[in-house]
């Protein structure tokens, strides 16, 4: 057994020496947006440099929202509030939080038996059940009937079965590396009290236009009020507007359009009532999917679909009749997406985070991963003094390959489906826009090869661990058609199934059956180890 970190490309926070001078040149610091991003990026980058003399400033329109959606997470959000030291306890009661072991993804194939499955995020436990889950799912790729589908795998699929918090009781030390569920709007809020309280300025104001320096950088954004406001480093987190790094900078824009289809969305809630759910739904619909979020206060639900293949209304009509809300008052809400990423999230005193670096839809709920992920490098690359045009280039490699590698990891559900009920569905099985690495991978599994090696040393493993690779495929079902499946080897059902239902029977009571009461918000215990013993 060899030890595989459980992502290839690791986000855990790093410990930041506040000690010392601040980095050479930076004084000030001004941050142009107050959605998510821009308190998120505030945070991180308060932690480092305010105690160190470095002034941050952030500056919103007053008269432009924040797009208010991005309600789920990745498991890498728990350790952005541990590196903030930020309890479960305060932030999750203030944005009406929940848990999150994974997502179900419902009607995304019509294979038989593999019309569902779930996508866990990972557990100290699934060192017990990862060897034989990928053992089975390597032995059905080439021909032999054993049983390969993903949920009887893992705790996580379990827990979220039977809407369990991923919180084990004290005596049971396998801890679930979780993700959450969170109002939007509240979250920004909360953020950018703490913010705030750890010394970020706040100043309401509307920016028009970036002046640049003669070496085309940016020397100053200029306000409706009248203002020029000056700085060392400039953060675009103005959303899709892209204002300094597009609009300013002149930053190309590497599109994805061809590689996923979507560029729009719906989104209503839906009352919530009984015990609260501990995952995210997917559900495959006509020309798209829809999220339902469950979150203690209510249902957060949307329609991400494509304008190619339906109208905004069409696409309200078809979420109302999914979530039965036909004829309720509340109010819908249409947005645009853009979705591919700009060629340089650093492009001279500008970095740019959140939607105007980029943005993959939201189908696995990765933007915050990379808001957290593109600021906390930034801050290394600041720490190593390590500032000069070839760190540049160094820092825009990683975080394009993290976009292309996540970009992969998405247009796998679509290509993979085999719904076939609609043009939207066919034309995105048939599309033959893919990466070399993804073209790579397919080969690999269809010539029942493994495909760890692959992903962990290309761009694709960027984005996704190994086994969620698996978990992706093997739920899908792409295998064999049961038809042409033989009997196993001794070798190949060497695994007995019931002795994992038996095992994760007997480790599912551990964890409490309310997936989000209060009661099992507690205190930080010892972080468990990134490090898992996968095969
Ligand atoms: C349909 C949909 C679903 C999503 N679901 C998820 C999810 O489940 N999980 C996830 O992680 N992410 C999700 N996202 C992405 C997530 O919503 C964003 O990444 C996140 O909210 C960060 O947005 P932002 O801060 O970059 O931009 P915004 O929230 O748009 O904020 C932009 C800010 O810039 C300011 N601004 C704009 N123009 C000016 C100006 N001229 N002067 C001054 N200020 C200005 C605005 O006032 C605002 O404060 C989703 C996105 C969409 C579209």
């Amino acid at each position: 057994m060899t030890t595989a970190t459980l992502f290839n490309y690791s986000y855990s926070p790093t410990p930041v020496r506040h000690s010392g001078p601040a980095p050479a040149g930076l004084r000030r610091v001004v941050i142009v947006g107050g959605g998510t991003a821009g308190w998120m990026t505030a945070l991180i980058l308060a932690r480092a440099l305010i105690d160190r003399g470095v002034e941050i400033t952030l500056l919103e329109s007053p008269t432009v929202g924040i797009i208010g959606v991005g309600e789920g997470s990745t498991p890498w959000l728990r350790g952005f509030f541990d590196s903030l030291g930020i309890e479960e306890s305060e932030w999750m009661p203030a944005c009406h939080a929940t848990y999150k072991c994974g997502i179900t993804f419902e009607g995304w194939s019509t294979r038989p038996g593999f019309e569902k499955y779930f996508h866990p995020f990972a557990s100290m436990l699934d060192n017990l059940t990862m060897r034989q889950f990928v053992h089975n799912v390597e032995a059905r790729i080439n021909g032999a009937d054993v049983y390969a589908h993903p949920d009887r795998f893992f705790i996580a699929t379990r827990l979220a079965a039977s809407r369990r918090a991923p919180k084990p009781h004290e005596s049971f030390p396998f801890d679930v590396w979780h993700g959450y569920h969170f109002d939007a709007v509240l979250l920004g809020q909360f953020l950018q009290k703490k913010a705030v309280a750890r010394g970020v300025h706040y100043h309401p104001c509307h920016v028009t236009h970036a002046n640049l320096a003669e070496d085309g950088s940016i020397a100053s954004v200029a306000t409706r009020e009248g203002e020029t406001i000056a700085a060392d480093l400039f953060v675009d987190c103005s959303g899709f507007a892209a204002l300094l790094i597009e609009k300013a900078l002149h930053t190309p824009y590497v599109s994805f359009a061809n590689n996923l289809f979507n560029d729009a969305a719906v989104a209503l809630p839906s009352p919530i009532d009984g015990r609260i759910p501990s995952q995210t739904v997917s559900t495959a619909l006509q020309h798209g999917w829809a999220w339902k979020i469950p979150l203690t206060s209510r249902y957060g639900n949307g329609y991400v679909y494509s304008t190619q293949f339906c109208s905004p209304d069409s696409a309200e009509e078809e979420l109302r009749q999914h979530l039965g809300l036909m004829d309720a008052e509340v109010p819908a809400r249409h947005l645009k997406m853009r979705i591919g990423r700009v060629a340089q999230h650093w492009n001279k005193n500008c970095l740019a985070v959140g939607l105007s670096q980029g943005f993959i839809e939201p189908l696995e709920a990765t933007a915050l991963l990379f808001i957290q992920q593109t600021a906390t490098t930034f801050v290394e690359f600041l720490e190593q003094g390590d500032l000069g045009e070839a760190a540049h280039a160094r820092f825009n490699d990683m975080a394009n390959a993290h976009f292309e590698g996540i970009r992969d990891y998405i247009v796998t559900h679509y290509k993979t489906n085999t719904r076939g009920d609609t043009e939207y569905w066919r034309a995105n099985a048939a599309n033959l826009n893919l990466s070399d690495d993804l073209k790579k991978l397919y080969s690999l599994w269809m010539a029942g090869k493994s495909i760890a090696p692959g992903v962990g040393q290309q761009v694709i493993g960027r984005g996704y661990p190994v086994f969620s690779w698996y978990a992706l495929m093997a739920g899908m079902g792409i295998f064999p058609d049961q038809p042409a499946l033989r009997a196993p080897t001794a070798q190949e059902a060497r695994y007995n199934m019931a002795e994992i239902d038996n095992l994760l029977d007997r480790s599912v009571t551990n964890y409490p059956p309310h997936a989000t009461a209060l009661e099992n918000i507690a205190p930080r215990r010892t972080e468990p180890s990134l490090q898992i013993y996968f095969w």
